[in-house]
């Protein structure tokens, strides 16, 4: 694949014509505006086995509750409320009946906690792997959904949560290290990461926010998306990366780099948005850096470059 991942996606976006009025390949969600002061979100995202997931670590409940998680952060990340998902999967001969049920007790467990039924999808036989195709549809105020192309110059990057634990807890499946303890709990936002919908609804009720998006290839990567979405550049100080207690911990235990992981991890599933100074932001969150007239991303605190996840 010479185009890489965002160079494919890039050249089939310049493929089609979008309707005046609707948001289309670019965002998290696409945007379709409604008659009744409403505008509808969709998202898709898919779970491949060997390339989301490896079917003897992650349990049947974690992989339910992760499919519908990382689909609903996408509505988060434009600030939506999300009311409804469609699951289609591709099963593998030898998959049990029990395997299946516990999927979809993690996949019920995540949707019913924001609310969100499950409304349709597909069931198909797969001939080797285990895929899962998440469909979620969300809506929101009309003209209040945020863009990853609404940066200005001047605004503060700002994070939800902690970033770096999902990356961690990565490292401690593909290690084999412990369950329990500050390990057990990087692999369980590994493993269950909970979208900020309610986050995500209250900063686009919020004048004065302006792009946001979810953290699912890391920072460096992501924060890439808003820049060139925005026309513009950004300065991000790695020392103010909000890092967790347990990431600090097992990071000084194993001696991993706290900061590769936080600024170019994925699978946080955080919020990442920009704000104008002085902005009252309704949500727990760290100021990471500042957006930029001129082009590209400073990193400041290292001599690293952090790039974030890409499939290809
Ligand atoms: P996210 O990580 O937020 O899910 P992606 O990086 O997967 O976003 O996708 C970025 C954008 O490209 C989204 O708007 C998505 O809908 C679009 N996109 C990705 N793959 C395709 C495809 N094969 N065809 C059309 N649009 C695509
Ligand atoms: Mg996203």
């Amino acid at each position: 694949m010479e185009k890489g991942e965002f160079g494919l996606i890039d050249w089939i976006r310049k493929q089609v014509k979008v309707p005046d009025g609707v948001l289309g390949i670019g965002d998290d969600c696409a945007v379709l505006p409604q008659h009744d002061g409403l505008e509808t979100l969709v998202t898709t995202d898919m779970l491949v086995e060997g390339v989301h997931f490896l079917l003897d670590d992650i349990d049947p409940y974690s992989l339910g509750w992760k499919s519908a998680a990382v689909n609903l952060s996408d509505i988060a990340g434009m600030g939506g409320k999300p009311v409804g998902t469609f699951l289609s999967i591709a099963l593998p001969k030898g998959l049990s009946d029990s395997y299946l049920e516990r999927f979809f007790e993690g996949y019920k467990a995540l949707s019913d906690r924001f609310s969100c039924p499950l409304l349709g999808g597909d069931t198909t036989a797969s001939p080797d792997r285990l895929c899962i195709n998440v469909t979620v549809l969300g809506t929101c105020a009309a003209g209040q959904s945020r863009k990853r192309s609404a940066a200005q110059p001047g605004d503060l990057i700002c994070v939800t949560g902690t970033l770096g634990d999902s990356a961690g807890g990565l490292k401690v499946v593909l290690d084999n290290l412990e369950k329990n303890g500050e390990e057990g709990v990087l692999r369980e936002r590994h493993y269950r990461p909970v979208p900020k919908v309610e986050e995500g609804m209250s900063l686009a009720a919020t004048p004065g926010i302006n792009a946001m998006m979810d953290i699912s290839d890391g920072i460096g990567s992501d924060l890439r998306h808003i820049l060139e979405e925005s026309g513009a550049g950004a300065r991000v100080d790695v020392r103010s990366l909000p890092l967790s207690a347990e990431l600090r911990t097992v990071c000084a235990r194993r001696g991993w780099d706290p900061v590769g992981l936080a600024a170019g991890g994925g699978e946080d599933y955080e919020l990442l948005f920009t704000c104008r100074p002085g902005t009252k932001v309704p949500v727990p969150h760290t100021v990471i850096g500042e957006i930029l007239a001129s082009p590209g991303l400073r990193w400041e605190g290292t001599d690293k470059d952090f790039t974030g996840f890409r499939h290809f």
